[in-house]
């Protein structure tokens, strides 16, 4: 017989995730309020129901991929009723440390068992099944997970016990975030210092400046032909999203009184640029940079 799952939140990556599921021989009972990501799971083969509580009620993984903890800590208390108990919760969404911590332990309160699985890799990891998951939560959860995760995912990391997953999550992107600003400071500079983005890209992608940001997501067109800038800064991953992170990267480090000044930083930049530019890719920070430095366009 096979594993019922239900799966809360249809959107951008929670629907090719869903549809995975499906094509791994899961049974997938699915629910998103809007109507386009609901004809859209029908197609991929997934049944679709009329709340997120009868999904659950059905189901032995309920799986929530939403937009953020608010609407995660909303929804459980429905869910967490509805389902037979022992029911395992994983959420995928990224949420606060605080958030996913509480979520955890409302499900367990409630005779469940609780993990964090936050993920990297995109919109084309979801559709691909290569995403990266990291999992807060206990071991066995983890292993009953595992296998399901491994059809989503190419990486599947149990970092912790809960909340450890959104831990993983907000300090990988708080680092991107912050690496994306200090390499487009440093690339405007060097177009004031008369460096070209070629010459910067030869020397910086093999010397001590090296960086992911550079080398595989260049904020400039040229030198890495399949990065946003090449393609009018189309995201990729937008801006909004990023913004959206390094709040949570904020919220953590204030409250673990942790002395982040530059990832406050990077929050207060992206949360600035984001008014404009929400739905640029984050990479597009480098434009902003070049403005603010009296630089229109190169
Ligand atoms: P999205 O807005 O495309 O999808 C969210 C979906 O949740 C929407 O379809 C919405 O209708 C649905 N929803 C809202 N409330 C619901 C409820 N109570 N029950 C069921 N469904 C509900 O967002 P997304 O891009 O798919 O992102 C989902 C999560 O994944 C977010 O937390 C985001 O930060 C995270 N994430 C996104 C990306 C990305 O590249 N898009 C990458 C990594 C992580």
């Amino acid at each position: 017989m096979s594993i019922k799952v239900a799966f809360l939140g249809l959107g951008h990556m929670g629907g090719p995730m869903a549809a995975n599921l499906v094509k791994a021989g899961y049974e997938v009972l699915a629910f998103d309020p809007v109507p386009a990501a609901q004809e859209q799971a029908r197609t991929d083969g997934a049944t679709v129901v009329d709340t997120g509580a009868a999904a659950a009620a059905e189901a032995e993984i309920v799986i929530t991929m939403l937009p953020n903890g608010r609407i995660v800590l909303d929804a459980y208390p429905d869910l967490l009723a509805a389902a037979k108990p022992g029911t395992l919760f994983i959420d995928c969404s990224t949420i606060d440390v605080g958030d996913a911590k509480q979520a955890a332990e409302l499900a367990v309160a409630a005779g469940h068992r609780a993990l964090d699985a936050p993920v990297s890799g995109g919109v084309a990891g979801a559709a691909a099944g290569t995403l990266t998951f990291m999992v807060g939560g206990e071991a066995e959860d983890f292993a009953a997970a595992q296998p399901l995760l491994d059809v989503m995912g190419g990486k599947v990391v149990h970092c912790g016990g809960a909340g450890v997953g959104q831990a993983a999550k907000v300090c990988n992107n708080m680092m991107l975030g912050i690496s994306m600003i200090g390499l487009s400071e440093a690339i405007v500079l060097g177009e004031k210092l008369g460096l070209t983005h070629e010459k910067f890209f030869d020397v910086v992608s093999t010397a001590s400046g090296q960086c992911w940001a550079l080398t595989t997501y260049c904020p400039v067109p040229g030198p890495v032909p399949t990065s946003p800038a090449n393609n009018d800064y189309r995201p990729g991953f937008a801006t909004a999203l990023m913004t959206k992170d390094l709040g949570l990267a904020a919220n953590a480090l204030r409250d673990n009184g942790v002395d982040g000044q530059i990832g406050m930083l990077a929050a207060e930049l992206y949360s600035r640029f984001n008014q404009a530019e929400a739905d640029k890719d984050f990479s597009a920070i480098v434009t902003d940079i070049r403005k603010r430095s009296g630089e229109e366009t190169l």
